[in-house]
């Protein structure tokens, strides 16, 4: 077997899991094990070094198949190896300490990793109660997700505004974050007069005090709306969201149906398309996600999935699907990795061929997910790749006044309790989002 490079370590790593040499004092060492949100943040954090970049990894290590992995970790004169014991080849890793501010309390009292967390170097705040397809007598929750094990548990079932930006600024100011991600899973009502309830509308206090108080990039990721409901984007968007995410998880209708009930019987996968394309028109290629899992419908979907997504403009975040403990899909075999390495070569021509941005932005690195930028491992040296990561190494020079201009605080003359209603546009050149 071939030495592996940083994106196919990553790969075999996200599908085979890690045991633990009692050499290594992770305790000491690294982030602890933290289940919030989805759970899909439960492993251990690691950078794998790497000539273009260092790849962010939270890699599984409680899930059944991590026992009988073939990667160990060991610790060796205070440094940290992955070792493939099918080959005995040792890989440098790097394992990110756990932040001071992580144990500090809010000045509500509450720990501040159990409000937001890191997910590789941005930070991840489930800013809603539950999500509604686990509430008793309408469980209808993906079956993969574990978010109704964890939030309330883990993490705290109400999370004020003023304690979200204590912990963003802190998050900001120790760890260097630049990028600040709101979830809420499901929260609509099925009831047209109840659709101030929406995620949506639950987000908008958070995004401007963030962009008020701390500044950054602001990402928010909840159930999209329908498309009497998209000036709810652009309200989002004046209010100073940045960015979208669409978790479709599945292309395949019956994949969708089968495991995501909640998803499909209330809002339908065109919803997710008419959101993603609608947002991605109006904050250009790359500023939107679509969301999938890879490892569970057949590879073919997987790949139309991400010619559908870069083909919108859309960035594509595709995960390696891990069968959580306490999910629905606990005991479905993890993906073979020589089928997710397709999967991300695929992922990497068309984030080449349909020129969305990857690794612009400084330090958003998602340990989640294999990352567009972490893929440029798998492409080769043609003049169209070679003219794709000239274009990204001048965006990341000639955006420099922008990201700085972006992470200063600034007021925004736009209400967060009173939606503007129907008809609002808002225009994303707009100074108003500076
Ligand atoms: S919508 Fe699905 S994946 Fe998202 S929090 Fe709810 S159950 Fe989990």
């Amino acid at each position: 077997m071939a030495h592996l490079n940083p994106c196919e370590l990553e790969i075999e790593l996200f599908c085979r899991g890690i045991r633990l040499d009692p050499t290594c004092t992770l305790e000491q060492d690294a982030r602890g094990f933290r289940r919030t949100r989805a759970g899909l943040g439960s492993g251990l954090e690691l950078v794998i070094p790497g000539a273009r970049k260092d790849v962010w990894c939270n890699v599984p290590v409680f899930e059944h198949f991590c026992a009988t992995s073939p990667f160990l970790l060991k610790k060796e004169q205070g440094r940290y190896l992955v070792v493939d014991t099918r080959t005995d080849e040792a890989y440098p890793v790097r394992i990110p300490p756990e932040p001071a501010w992580y144990r500090r309390l809010t000045s509500r009292g509450h720990e501040m990793a159990t409000i937001g967390v890191l997910q590789g170097t941005y930070l991840g705040v489930y800013i809603s109660e539950t999500c509604r397809f686990w509430d008793p007598g309408n469980d209808r929750h993906c079956h993969f997700c574990t978010s109704g094990l964890n939030v309330g548990q883990a993490e705290v079932l109400r999370k004020g505004v003023d304690e979200v930006v204590e912990v963003a600024q802190a998050a900001k100011e120790e760890s260097g974050v630049t990028f600040f991600h709101l979830n809420a899973g499901y929260q609509r009502e099925d009831r047209p007069e109840a659709s101030r309830f929406h995620g949506l509308n639950l987000a908008a206090p958070y995004v401007k005090a963030i962009r008020e108080q701390v500044g950054g990039f602001i990402g928010v990721q909840v159930a999209p709306v329908f498309p009497q409901d998209f000036w709810k984007y652009d309200w989002l968007m004046a209010l100073g969201a940045d960015h979208f995410s669409f978790c479709y998880e599945f292309h395949n209708p019956e994949y969708f149906a089968r495991y995501c009930p909640g998803k499909c019987g209330s809002l339908g996968q065109k919803t997710f398309f008419a959101a993603m394309e609608y947002t991605a028109a109006k904050l250009g290629k790359g500023a939107v996600s679509g969301e999938i899992i890879a490892g569970i419908e057949p590879l073919a979907d997987t790949l139309a999935a991400i010619e559908y997504i870069t083909s919108v403009g859309a960035f594509p975040t595709v995960c390696i699907f891990r069968p959580l403990q306490g999910s629905l899909l606990e005991g479905h075999p993890s993906p073979d990795p020589e089928a997710m390495k397709r999967v991300f070569l695929h992922l990497w021509e068309c984030t080449v061929k349909h020129g969305i941005p990857s690794d612009v932005i400084p330090n958003i690195q998602v340990s989640l997910v294999v990352q567009p930028g972490d893929t440029v491992y798998l492409g080769g040296n043609s003049w169209r790749e070679r003219l794709y990561r000239g274009k990204m190494a001048a965006l990341r020079i000639l955006g420099k006044p922008y990201f700085s201009a972006k992470m200063r605080p600034r007021p925004v003359p736009v209400s967060a309790e009173e939606p503007p209603g129907p008809g609002f546009q808002f225009n994303p050149a707009s100074p108003l989002r500076w």
